[in-house]
């Protein structure tokens, strides 16, 4: 990459960085103290994206189809969990040391990190010297309970999927669900990352919205094929661009001991091409595992199967702030207006924060009470906005920078003929549209 392609490139990430900030979707944890390397807070537009993203996941994963179920299991598990899933014996990332800037970093990751000596140098290009690479556990631990001593260690959970797995038997016996079938979760996951970075990328604390499908054995290929399309379709349907999504398959060496086949989706970020989401077949790696550790018979039975055979898993397992950092990136826009750059943020109206902004043109003859009733009438079904501080242009400005994909102006004709405009942040244009319509309009637009 020539400099200044990289400059480009990291000045996309700054401006998304300070926009973020800016407009109150992401600050960095504890400001006031000088912030906590690699935690975030979503302020009150991150927030609302964040529910949105969560909830479209969840209403595609399980409330349109009647195959998957939804779970909330607990943080902190059993220390029985982590060692029957090896984690405790194989969740670690090779972590090397340059003697020279005395900077630590993760082995397999060299090219994507920064040098602590020279933020601008990758550390294979600022001539280092490494010590060898050693493994080291990503898992969070502290103590349940009074006592601090080794009987009392707990872990963070470093993966959601777990959580699944132990209530197997639990859902299938209280739903009654038949193979095959899902069980879907969205929760906190924390990983003490050796080298976290890129914003809200990588960090130790993140969310996951993660499904694991049971399905019979020989049927292991078959829904793998499904939830790999499945997977593409939603991220299309989350408007991501086509052209920045491709599959990466994990050959024999970075393919995990368990799995028998795995493809990341990998989004185009400034920062290169990255895991957005991981589609693996597990086989019954996990319910072997458990069943062996627990002594509970995993197995699954029903009257169409003539014997009693452990699950394969499809497991699709998406990050939530990842998310939330593409379709940050992918909707970002900067645009020449009469010699001005002004910011968009094209964000899919399924999962902008605010859906629409109702703004009166003026602060008097009337249009400041129509337009408080239309957005009384909305709030509370959607998540409008009133404005009427400053120039209407300014109004639409800041609107088009938060990704609100709606502007309605009452304007005089509105007092006239109980018409208001509707401004479309994407292509413009300012049609006219009966008061009474513009509820319907956004529940189409936005549903
Ligand atoms: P990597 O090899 O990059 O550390 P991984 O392959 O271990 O990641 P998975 O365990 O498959 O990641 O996690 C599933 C998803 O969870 C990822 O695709 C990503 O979206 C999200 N995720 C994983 N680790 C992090 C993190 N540290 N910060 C934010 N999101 C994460």
């Amino acid at each position: 990459m020539n400099k200044s392609a990289k400059k480009k490139t990291d000045d996309r990430m700054e401006k998304i960085v300070s926009l973020c900030k800016r407009r109150g979707y992401v600050y960095p944890s504890s400001e006031i103290y000088g912030g906590l390397n690699s935690c975030w807070d979503y302020g009150p537009l991150g927030a609302e994206l964040k529910r949105n993203i969560k909830t479209f996941w969840w209403e595609t994963m399980t409330n349109r189809r009647d195959d998957i179920e939804g779970l909330d299991s607990s943080i902190l598990m059993s220390p029985k969990v982590w060692e029957a899933s090896g984690h405790i014996e194989n969740f670690t990332d090779p972590m090397i040391d340059c003697k020279v800037c005395k900077g630590r970093y993760r082995a397999d990751q060299l090219e994507h990190a920064r040098c602590m000596k020279k933020p601008s140098k990758t550390p294979l290009q600022c001539d280092g010297e490494f010590t060898e690479a050693r493994n080291f556990n990503l898992m969070f631990k502290t103590f349940m309970g009074p006592l601090e001593d080794e009987s009392a260690v707990i872990h963070l959970r470093p993966e959601t999927a777990q959580g699944i797995y132990v209530n197997f038997l639990n859902v299938k016996n209280s739903s009654r669900q038949k193979i095959p079938f899902g069980i879907a979760q969205i929760g906190k996951a924390f990983r003490n990352e050796i080298t976290p970075g890129n914003f809200i990328f990588r960090t130790r604390e993140f969310e996951q919205m993660e499904m694991q499908f049971f399905v019979h054995p020989d049927e292991d290929q078959k829904w793998f094929e499904y939830w790999m399309e499945q997977r593409m379709n939603y991220y299309l349907e989350l408007g991501l661009d086509k052209d920045k999504l491709r599959w990466h398959e994990h050959g024999p060496d970075d393919l995990a001991h368990y799995a028998k086949a795995a493809y990341d989706i990998e989004f185009l970020f400034p920062f290169g091409w990255q895991e957005l989401e991981g589609v693996h077949n597990r086989t019954d790696f996990d319910l072997s595992r458990h069943m062996e550790h627990s002594g509970k018979d995993m197995r699954y039975f029903d009257e169409r199967f003539t014997e009693k055979f452990l699950p394969y898993i499809i497991e699709t397992s998406a990050g939530c702030d990842r998310t939330l950092l593409t379709v940050l990136v992918n909707g970002y826009d900067e645009v020449e207006i009469k010699g001005d750059t002004r910011v968009f943020l094209r964000l899919s109206p399924k999962i902008a924060p605010i859906k629409a902004a109702i703004l009166p043109l003026v602060k008097k003859d009337g249009m400041p009470e129509v337009a408080d009733k239309l957005y009384r009438e909305l709030r509370g079904k959607f998540k409008v906005f009133y404005d009427h501080a400053g120039a209407i242009g300014r109004r639409y400005a800041r609107m088009d920078e938060a990704g609100t994909p709606y502007c309605i102006t009452v304007d005089g004709q509105t007092l006239e003929d109980q018409t208001v405009t509707v401004r479309d942040r994407d292509t413009m244009e300012n049609p006219r549209m009966a008061l009474d319509k513009v509820g319907e309009f956004l529940a189409e637009k936005v549903g």
